[in-house]
């Protein structure tokens, strides 16, 4: 829950877990490069640390920002967003299991349900998290014991209802898990709404400077599940005995980028904001995919839920996929890629790049959609760009 005396958000991504060093005063946490630590007699650890697999102070210092951007009880920082997430499955569901997962989760998070958890017997079903019916439905009792979550969804931006969910969770015994990579715990905060345990691919918003991979996992101060009242130790647990940590200049990387996800993220969202203005006046855009737009399923929704609607957006073109290949080959100052959530500005093509290992299943994105993920340049310089690749193409 909120706590109102919590310092703001700014505030605490500045200096959570970054107390100026008590030697020399250091005003930025050092990066420890080191693997080992001396010990005062066997056993007789400075402060806990023993070896960095274990623990790191770098990488303490983001555990403990993360935890406290997110309102949870502990936060692990691994190598990538998907190290993080096999912690999670597998620190927490055991063969037998099932889990209830979007139709449209991030491709890399579906390949490790869908390719690896299976083969160790968890199972999953698919459903469309923005119909939390649809969710409800696919629940098996007794035996599913995670909802899995990503709002707002990727690469068609739909919006799941996080309190709804977590109740439907709930009820089932089961465990609601929220990917809030898209949202950054800036404009969405899931552990308020319900959810039991956060995870982040810190490559992208976190980080945001597109020079770092990896993720984090954040569990909530009260886990609604009684089974899983001791989540925090058994990822805690995993993270070590498998090891996926984040290394000390990761973990640096990434705490020095936390420091101005504020103010990136409401650029993120101005700049989102205009370039969809811009596209609502083109006649040869067909469909533009944003929640702030109102004719989006799901604007109310994340009206109450997102503190602004975010720098993602997809819209399709006139002319079908072969314009919109074209399309993404003709910008200069957007670059042509795929990751996300960094200050320069990225377009793509999910069907024939981030989303091209889902073609012909029931995830397929139309053909004729592009990606954007908005930075934070000047805006007119972004539109310009955009303008003249829409009017190249063909
Ligand atoms: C990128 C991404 C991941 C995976 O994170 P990595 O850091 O690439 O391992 C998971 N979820 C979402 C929504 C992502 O965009």
């Amino acid at each position: 829950m909120t706590d109102d005396k919590r310092p703001g958000f700014a505030t605490r991504a500045i200096h959570a877990g970054q107390d100026p060093d008590p030697r020399t005063g250091s005003v930025v946490p050092a990066i420890y490069q080191t693997s080992t630590y001396k010990q005062d007699g066997v056993g007789g650890f400075r402060e806990g640390y023993e070896y960095s697999r274990s623990a790191n102070p770098t990488r303490t210092a983001l555990e403990e920002c993360i935890a406290e951007l997110e309102g949870g009880a502990k936060a692990f920082a691994f190598a990538s967003g998907l190290a993080g997430e096999d912690a999670v499955m597998r620190g927490l569901l055991k063969p037998g299991d099932h889990m209830v997962v979007p139709t449209d989760a991030y491709g890399g998070t579906y390949r490790l349900i869908n390719q690896v958890q299976k083969r160790w017997g968890v199972d999953h079903s698919l459903a469309k998290v923005s119909q939390a019916d649809a969710v409800r439905g696919e629940i098996r009792p007794g035996v599913t014991k995670m909802i899995w979550v990503e709002t707002p969804t990727n690469p068609l931006l739909n919006v799941a209802d996080i309190a709804a969910l977590a109740d439907i969770a709930h009820d089932a015994g089961a465990l609601l898990v929220v990917d809030n990579t898209f949202a950054s715990p800036y404009l969405q905060q899931p552990i308020d709404l319900g959810a039991d345990i956060v995870v982040h691919s810190t490559t992208k918003y976190c980080g945001g400077h597109s020079d770092v991979v990896g993720g984090a996992v954040v569990v909530a101060p009260e886990i609604a599940v009684p089974e899983f009242a001791d989540a925090a130790d058994r990822v805690g647990f995993h993270q070590n005995s498998m090891g996926a940590v984040a290394g000390p200049m990761d973990s640096w990387l990434t705490l020095r980028g936390l420091k101005t996800l504020a103010l990136r993220m409401e650029q993120h969202s101005n700049n989102a904001e205009r370039v969809v203005d811009f596209l609502r006046e083109r006649s040869d855009v067909t469909h533009i995919h944003y929640p702030g737009l109102d004719s989006h399923p799901g604007h109310d929704l994340a009206a109450r839920q997102m503190k602004r609607f975010g720098g993602m957006i997809s819209f399709q073109v006139a002319g079908g996929e072969h314009r919109a290949v074209d399309l993404v080959g003709r910008t200069t100052v957007w670059t042509l890629g795929e990751s996300l959530g960094g200050v320069e500005s990225l377009i793509e093509h999910p069907g024939r790049m981030t989303h091209a290992s889902v073609a012909g299943t029931e995830l397929e994105v139309p053909a004729d959609l592009i990606r954007l993920s908005v930075g934070i340049e000047d805006i007119e310089d972004l539109l310009a760009d955009l303008e003249q690749a829409l009017e190249g193409s063909r």
